[in-house]
């Protein structure tokens, strides 16, 4: 009896409800807000360059009406006043009320080994997430402003944390240590913690919907590739492994990070003159596509240099491509067979061409592309694999924000 009373109570209690998705960085703030279970979306906005004079906010409702304000946010406290302002606006917002918000779903980066799902944040989240930020630190400082100034700005709310990190929990000890005397994993947590998990949760959801198949029985591989790139590998609906590492520089080739590659790297440079800090620098900021190519971080750009016959653009698509096929090879030999390849991500959802490159010549792992279908889909959701291929490709546009607004409603 108390079971039934429950089921129908929290079912009267959680339809319609207002979900603002908040993802802070350091000098920035976007913002989304979601009408749940439905996950229709209502506000998308962004305020940039906070600290600076010449801050703006932008935003956009559902109906289209958009509005753009310029205008100087010192903090991020300040840039709270400007969404509520812009979110209850008479002619450009939505709602009437703040308190019309029932839950603040927060985007964090990092939740070390604490968190294996998203959680209700109270003082002793807040401390883990504080204490994250040696593994994090130009992401979770940031995240802790945006939480605290929330919580101040939207008291009446439920404020809910999702972690980029958690997904890749479940990975297996042989998977996520790093060969380095063991004690740097027990002293400073040195480990892989992988990120983008928001991500390849969302697409592998998405995925098991529209093959219309259940998880337990699943193996998936799916590839973000975006300015940071990331690729994982999924069975029985839990992360098994992943590109990314202690930090989002290991892995795959992408904008401007450079990916893997042979540590003793770092001793040469040094030796050569080079800062420590200046390496990092190099190695996150002006290495990957961006560092072979010299002329972008971004693919269209480098494939117009390509087409023009400028050879390192050239080499900085093959060598993207290259890496990514080596990674979906080792992602098959971890598995017993693969049954979904997932291509998202701005690259991995917009370029047939990277999309064809990737894929060639792995028919012998059971991966065949579909030139038509592939060219045909375009970047939206759908298969571009052939009928005989073991493997079923698939692009799926990806949505962490809807990911983090689901498991805020979820919670609240
Ligand atoms: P972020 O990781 O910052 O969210 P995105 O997922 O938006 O980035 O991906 C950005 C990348 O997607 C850029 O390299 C961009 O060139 C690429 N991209 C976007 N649209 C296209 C397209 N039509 N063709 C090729 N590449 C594209």
């Amino acid at each position: 009896r108390s079971r039934s009373y429950v089921i129908y109570f929290t079912h009267e209690n959680m339809t319609n409800k207002k979900i603002l998705v908040i993802n802070c960085g350091s000098s920035s703030l976007k913002y989304q807000l979601f009408l749940m279970p439905e996950g229709l979306n209502l506000i998308k906005g962004i305020i940039e360059k906070i600290g600076a004079k010449d801050s703006f906010i932008k935003q956009e409702i559902k109906d289209g009406k958009k509005f753009e304000k310029k205008t100087e946010i010192k903090d991020h406290k300040a840039a709270f006043k400007q969404v509520v302002q812009a979110i209850l606006d008479k002619e450009y917002g939505l709602l009437s009320s703040i308190d019309e918000i029932n839950a603040v779903g927060h985007r964090v980066v990092h939740g070390g080994e604490k968190y294996s799902a998203s959680v209700v944040i109270d003082k002793t989240v807040i401390n883990d997430i504080e204490e994250c930020s040696d593994l994090a630190p130009l992401h979770n400082p940031p995240n802790i402003e945006g939480i605290k100034s929330a919580m101040e700005t939207f008291p009446n709310a439920i404020h809910t944390a999702t972690f980029d990190t958690s997904f890749h929990q479940t990975l297996p000890e042989y998977a996520y240590m790093y060969a380095l005397p063991y004690e740097l994993y027990e002293k400073f947590k040195i480990r892989r913690y992988g990120f983008h998990g928001t991500s390849h949760r969302y697409v592998m959801s998405k995925a098991l919907d529209f093959c219309k198949r259940a998880k337990e029985n699943t193996n998936l591989i799916t590839c973000h590739l975006g300015n940071g790139c990331s690729i994982t590998s999924i069975a029985a609906g839990r992360s098994i492994d992943t590109s990314m590492g202690l930090t989002p520089l290991e892995g795959l080739i992408m904008g401007t990070r450079s990916g893997d590659l042979d540590p003793a790297i770092i001793g040469y440079l040094v030796d050569k003159g080079y800062e420590i800090k200046d390496i990092i620098n190099i190695l996150n900021k002006k290495s990957g596509m961006l560092g072979i190519s010299g002329v972008s971080n971004d693919l269209r750009d480098i494939e117009k240099g390509a087409k023009e016959g400028n050879k390192r653009c050239q080499i900085a698509i093959d060598a993207f491509a290259y890496r990514v096929k080596k990674y979906i090879g080792s992602y098959c030999a971890v598995m017993v067979k693969c049954d979904i390849l997932v291509f998202t991500g701005g690259i991995g959802e917009n370029s047939v061409v990277m999309r064809e490159r990737i894929c060639k010549n792995l028919q012998s792992i059971g991966i065949h592309l579909d030139p038509d279908r592939n060219k045909l889909v375009g970047n939206h959701l759908g298969v571009v694999s052939t009928d005989f291929s073991r493997v079923t490709i698939l692009v799926v546009p990806t949505n962490e924000e809807e990911r983090i607004a689901r498991d805020s409603y979820d919670l609240a």
